[in-house]
C-alpha cells in the first residue's frame, strides 16, 4: 500500500518518504520555448502529472516547481553550437524575448488541453540572473571552477562521485575524447557561464563578475530549485535523455555548492519514438498537439494513449494506437455518463486502484482495473462515484464529458425517428432499410438503454 517509486539514482524501486511529512517538493525540468512542444515531450510531462496526482491521492501537499528555459540552451547538450533561443528567433524573424513569450503560452494551452495541472510555481531562467551568478559564485569559492576563452567552466575531476547518476564511464569518455574538447580540461567539464562571443552583441546577455555573457543551461535548474524547494528536495523528473548530461551536472553543482545530495528521488520519462526513431524536429517526425485536432481527435486522446504503456517502457506512435486510444476513450466517457448520479466509492476498488498506482505508477494496469470496473456487476452510482475517483489521477475530465450537441440535421433526426418506430412495431425490415440510409448518410446509430444515440462517423485519416 506505499507508495514505491523507482529511483534513476539508486536504480531501484524504493518506498517513498517525504523529507518533511505530509508535503513533498517536486523539480521538473521544463521546455526550452524556442519551439513548439511535440507529443514526445507532452509524453513527459504526462508522467509527471500521473506522478503529482497519484502523491496528491495519497494525501500529500505537493509544491510543484517547472522551469521555462529561455537561455542558455545550445543546440549541443554538451555546450557546443549556438543557444536554440537565438536560432529560434532567426529562424521566425522575432527576437528571442518574443519567441520565449510565444512558446511559452502555447506550452501552457497544450498542458490545458491534456489536463496537466500547472506548477504551483513557474520559474524563467532570465528572471533568475542574479540567483545563477551567485550560485556560480559559490562554486568557485569552494574551487571547482575555471576560466577558459569562451566562460567558466565546472571541473568535474574535483568531484568524487562525478557521474554516477549516469554511471558514466570517465576514464573511457576521457581517453575518446578529442579535439571538440576545446580548452576544457576534460570531457565531462561543462560551462557555467558562456562569455558573448568577440564583437557581438547577443539579444540575451548580462554582465557577471567574469564578463558579459550568459548562464550555461544546467545552473539554471540547481539555482531556481534551490530557491524555491531548498538544495535538498524530494522528486526530480525529466526525460531519460536528462539521465547523463543535464541531471548529473545539475548534481555536481548543487553538491559543489552546498554539499548536499539534490534530490531524494530522480524519475525519467522514456522516450517516444516515432518509427523507432526519436520524435523531433530534425527527424522531421514533429507532431504536435495541434497537429492531433487539426486531424479531428480529442487531445485528451493522446493523454489514454499515453496511460497505456508505463513511463519507464519506451513508446512507439501509430496513428492506429491513436485510433484506439481515442475509441476506448470515447466508450468510457459515454459508459460513465450513461452512469448518472454518483453514489458511494466501491472500497474494494478503491483499495485495488491505490495500490496499483502505488505501484510504481503502474497506468496500464490501472487502465485494465477502470475496464473491470465498468464490466462489473456493482450498481451504476457506485461504478460512477469510482470511476470519478480513478480519474482524479487519469484525468480524463470523465465527470466534465457531455455527448456532443451536434447539429444533426432534421432529415437524419426524422429517419432515426421511423426506424424507432418500426422497431416499436417490431418492422425489422423496414428499421434495417432505414438504419443502412442513416449510416449511408454519415451517422452511426447506437442503441443504448436509454434509446438510440447519434453521432458522425469517425473520418479515418491516413
Ligand atoms: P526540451 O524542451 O527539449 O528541453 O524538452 C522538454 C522535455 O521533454 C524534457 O524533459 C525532455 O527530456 C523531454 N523529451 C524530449 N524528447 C522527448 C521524447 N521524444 N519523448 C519523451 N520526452 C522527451
Ligand atoms: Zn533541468
Amino acid at each position: 500500500m506505499n507508495l514505491r517509486l523507482y529511483d534513476t539514482y539508486t536504480r531501484s524501486v524504493r518506498d517513498f518518504e517525504p523529507l518533511n511529512p505530509g508535503e513533498v517538493g517536486l523539480y521538473t525540468c521544463g521546455p526550452t520555448v524556442y519551439d513548439y512542444a511535440h507529443i514526445g515531450n507532452l509524453r513527459t510531462y504526462i508522467f509527471e502529472d500521473i506522478l503529482k496526482r497519484v502523491l496528491s491521492l495519497n494525501g500529500y501537499q505537493v509544491k510543484h516547481v517547472m522551469n521555462i528555459t529561455d537561455v542558455g540552451h545550445l543546440t549541443s547538450d554538451a555546450d557546443e553550437g549556438e543557444d536554440r533561443m537565438e536560432k529560434g528567433s532567426r529562424r521566425t524573424g522575432m527576437t528571442a524575448w518574443e519567441i520565449a513569450d510565444l512558446y511559452t503560452q502555447e506550452f501552457r494551452k497544450d498542458l490545458q488541453r491534456l489536463n496537466i495541472i500547472e506548477p504551483t510555481v513557474w520559474c524563467r531562467a532570465t528572471d533568475h540572473i542574479a540567483e545563477q551568478v551567485a550560485m556560480i559564485q559559490c562554486i568557485e569559492e569552494k574551487g571547482f571552477t575555471y576560466k577558459t576563452s569562451d566562460g567558466v567552466y565546472f571541473d568535474t575531476s574535483k568531484l568524487q562521485d562525478y557521474g554516477t547518476l549516469g554511471r558514466l564511464d570517465i576514464e573511457g569518455l576521457q581517453a575518446g575524447a578529442r579535439i571538440e574538447m576545446g580548452e576544457k580540461h576534460h570531457p565531462t567539464d561543462f560551462a557555467l557561464w558562456k562569455f558573448s562571443p568577440p564583437g557581438q552583441k547577443r539579444q540575451m546577455e548580462w554582465d557577471s563578475p567574469w564578463g558579459t555573457g550568459f548562464p550555461g543551461w544546467h545552473i539554471e535548474c540547481s539555482a531556481m530549485s534551490a530557491k524555491y524547494l531548498g538544495p535538498l528536495f524530494d522528486i526530480h523528473c525529466g526525460g531519460e535523455d536528462h539521465i547523463t548530461v543535464h541531471h548529473t551536472n545539475e548534481i555536481a553543482q548543487t553538491e559543489a555548492c552546498y554539499g548536499t545530495r539534490l534530490a531524494n528521488f530522480w524519475m525519467h520519462g522514456y522516450f517516444l519514438q516515432i518509427d523507432e526513431a526519436r520524435m523531433g524536429k530534425s527527424v522531421g517526425n514533429f507532431l504536435r498537439v495541434q497537429t492531433l485536432i487539426e486531424r479531428g481527435y480529442d487531445p485528451l486522446a493522446w493523454r489514454m494513449f499515453c496511460l497505456n504503456a508505463h513511463y519507464r517502457a519506451k513508446l512507439n506512435f501509430t496513428w492506429d494506437g491513436l485510433d484506439g486510444a481515442a475509441t476506448s476513450l470515447e466508450r468510457l466517457r459515454n459508459t460513465v455518463f450513461d452512469w448518472g448520479a454518483p453514489g458511494e466509492v466501491d472500497g474494494e476498488f478503491q483499495q485495488k486502484f491505490l495500490e496499483t498506482v502505488n505501484d510504481d505508477l503502474n497506468m496500464p494496469r490501472a487502465i485494465a482495473l477502470t475496464w473491470e470496473l465498468v464490466k462489473s456487476g456493482l450498481p451504476e452510482a457506485t461504478k460512477k462515484a469510482t470511476i470519478l475517483l480513478f480519474d482524479q489521477v487519469l484525468g480524463l475530465r470523465l465527470a466534465e464529458w457531455r455527448p456532443t450537441e451536434e447539429t444533426i440535421p432534421e432529415a437524419i433526426i426524422t429517419l432515426v425517428q421511423q426506424r424507432q418506430q418500426a422497431r416499436q412495431e417490431k418492422r425489422w425490415k423496414d428499421a434495417d432499410i432505414l438504419r443502412d440510409q442513416v449510416t449511408g448518410a454519415g451517422y452511426e446509430i447506437e442503441d443504448t438503454p436509454q434509446g438510440p444515440r447519434l453521432r458522425r462517423k469517425k473520418q479515418k485519416v491516413t
